[in-house]
């Protein structure tokens, strides 16, 4: 819409939320299609060990190759294929996608650097954690693939988990019980009640971004570091592994091993990257 010359702020403001309004929508609608035609791609980021940098996983991340836009990140079509419930099969494809890769690693280098099987963590959306397909799904594609669920984690943000209840968790514990790991992610920005950890079937808590960035200041915030700590013990205590995500620097990686924290994800380690990538990373390890 043609505005006459002088516009405000406040209009260029409007054309620009009008803008991304009409790319939402026209995101939305392509999400089925873009599904069918195969034009989501998954990368992988290496999980690493603090102490010595061995690669002992990846996470799984999705991306849209879309044919207009290029490649867009998660953050960009998540939150509409929750909103449409597409994520459901989305989700799906991913988990099955990421399994068969994993065991495809493990054919080729059955070990990570901790002498255990490389592990695969893939993230579930809230709409997937209601989904009542979620075991019977996980199951199958587990089945399919011959993947040892130990192999598995689940990655589930805190903020999905806030206040639930036993129906909720119910599925996530049946999961557990079979072995896949569940990990509590972006851990700290959500303000739960920390007592209310011991309930949850989760064996590895991610530490949000936004500490590690914070351990990049020069000195960091002793405030800063206390509560890295006191989160470090806590979790312990309750015989969780801790995994700090956004790692950039050698600096807050050495940081982050002095406060006790076990494993770590970043851009210092590896960017997210193609498959085939890992595979070499983990044998460069190895020797
Ligand atoms: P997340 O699960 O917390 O994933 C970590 C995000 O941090 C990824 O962003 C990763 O690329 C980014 N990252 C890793 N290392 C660094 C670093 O050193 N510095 C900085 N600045 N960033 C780093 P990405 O790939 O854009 O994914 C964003 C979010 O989208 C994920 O956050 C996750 O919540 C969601 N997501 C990704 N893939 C899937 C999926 O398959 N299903 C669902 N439901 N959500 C997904
Ligand atoms: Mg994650
Ligand atoms: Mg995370
Ligand atoms: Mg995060």
């Amino acid at each position: 819409r043609a505005k006459a010359a002088g516009g405000n702020r406040f209009e260029f403001a409007d054309a620009e939320a009008d803008a991304r309004a009409i790319t939402r929508h026209g995101l939305t609608t392509a999400l089925p299609a873009a599904l069918e035609r195969g034009e989501f791609f998954i990368e992988y980021q290496p999980l690493v060990h603090l102490g010595d940098g061995s690669v002992y996983g990846a996470e799984a991340l999705v991306r849209w190759c879309h044919p207009q836009h290029g490649v867009l990140g998660p953050d960009r079509f998540i939150p509409l294929a929750e909103h449409t419930g597409l994520i459901v099969p989305l989700g799906r494809w991913v988990l099955q996608e990421a399994v068969s890769q994993a065991r495809f690693w493990h054919q080729q280098t059955p070990l990570g650097g901790d002498g255990r099987p490389l592990r695969i963590n893939v993230n579930l959306s809230p709409t997937q954690l209601h989904h009542p397909g979620l075991v019977a799904d996980t199951v199958a594609v587990l089945e399919r693939s011959g993947l040892e669920p130990a192999a598995l984690c689940l990655e589930v943000t805190e903020s999905a988990l806030i206040g639930a209840d036993e129906d909720l968790l119910k599925p996530l514990r049946q999961l557990a019980e079979m072995g896949v790991d569940i990990a509590l992610d972006d851990f700290g920005t959500g303000y739960s009640n920390l007592a209310n950890l011991r309930r949850l079937p989760v064996s590895v808590l991610k530490l949000d971004r936004s500490f590690t960035q914070g351990m990049q200041r020069h000195p960091a915030d002793p405030v800063d570091l206390k509560i890295v700590e006191g989160i470090v013990s806590l979790a312990h205590s309750l015989e969780l592994a801790v995994t700090v995500e956004g790692v950039e620097t050698g600096a807050q990686a050495e940081q982050l091993r002095d406060l006790g924290c076990d494993t770590a994800q970043g851009w210092y380690y590896a960017r997210p990257g193609p498959p085939d990538r890992l595979h070499t990373l983990s044998l460069a390890d190895a020797v």
